[in-house]
């Protein structure tokens, strides 16, 4: 029996060294950027992610097995901008030079992106502001993801040049089931083109700007500084107005304020799927547009 196992061993061993190099090892920021990665990449990356699903992904804290992942790893896929305050540190913790800062792995997603809310100013964090150099919330516009994919696409492929083709393969085909998917989604919001939401924090703009909708007022006075007394009211104040149909928030805010908002007002509220994973629905890129379009729809159909 021991015999017959060493044998099976050397032949799986065999068998492997007969097929191609190693799997390209890539570290993501988030489920949503390690989901366009192995969509891309396929069997030809390993894809791990620093961002658990459920977590405020401005504010993880990663661990020592974080480190482990970005030392061994060829590239690394980020947003770029400052949604990951802590990717800096994290990198320098890992001392792996591929993928530091313009190192051949550094995969920045935000490279071409069209960014919203760019200040034409330098603005300070002492302000508590954490939107600094434009919101870098832009993988919820679905039209972006073609963007970010043929980025993944190109990296991919310096890095491995032998599945090249293969890469380029996945894309067309990804890009495709977007653009399909991207007619269906804008047609089921469609009859609430121009509506008003309000939101918990400013992350939603690409997904207001692919659907049509408007988001102007948040529950957070600024990107990251909680909803306190004064804001509720003036936002209770603002729905008076009578032009705004409901309340958006992710699963990682408490839903304390939204619950006063939504009472004081009348309001309902749907929770979205910031990335995938945050709601068991988003399984993937595209169920998680899915799930969000289908609430979004939901909440306009049913009225204030
Ligand atoms: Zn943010």
């Amino acid at each position: 029996m021991f015999k017959r196992i060493v044998a099976l061993c050397i032949v799986a061993v065999a068998a492997h060294g007969l097929a191609a190099a190693a799997p390209l090892n890539v570290a993501a920021t988030t489920a949503t950027f390690a989901d366009l990665v192995k969509t891309i990449g396929g069997d030809y990356v390993e894809v791990s992610y620093i961002a658990p699903p459920k977590f405020n992904v401005h504010f993880i804290e990663p661990r020592p097995s974080d480190v482990m992942k970005v030392k061994k790893a060829d590239a690394f896929a980020h947003a770029g901008l400052d949604l990951e305050l802590w990717s800096a540190p994290l990198r320098d913790a890992a001392g792996n030079r591929r993928v530091m800062k313009g190192g051949a792995g550094d995969l920045d997603l935000s490279r071409g992106v069209a960014l919203l809310e760019v200040p034409d100013r330098a603005v300070s964090r002492a302000e508590g502001d954490i939107h600094l150099f434009g919101n870098p919330h832009y993988w919820q516009n679905p039209a972006n993801a073609r963007i970010m994919a043929a980025t993944i696409a190109q990296k991919l492929s310096e890095l491995d040049a032998a599945h090249a083709a293969d890469f380029a393969k996945k894309f067309a085909t990804f890009q495709a089931k977007l653009d399909a998917k991207i007619a269906e989604w804008q047609a089921k919001l469609a009859p609430y083109k121009g509506q008003e939401v309000i939101g918990y924090h400013n992350e939603w703009p690409y997904l207001m700007q692919f659907l049509g909708l408007t988001m102007g007022q948040f529950l957070e006075p600024k990107p990251g500084i909680p909803p306190g007394p004064k804001q509720l009211g003036a936002l209770t104040d603002y729905a008076k107005s009578d032009k705004v149909r409901g309340i958006v928030t992710s699963v990682y805010y408490s839903d304390k304020a939204t619950k006063t908002l939504s009472k004081n007002t009348g309001l309902g509220f749907v929770t979205l799927s910031q990335n995938v994973g945050d709601v068991p629905a988003a399984t993937d890129y595209f169920a998680m547009f899915d799930y969000n379009t289908e609430q979004l729809a939901g909440l306009f159909a049913g009225g204030k």
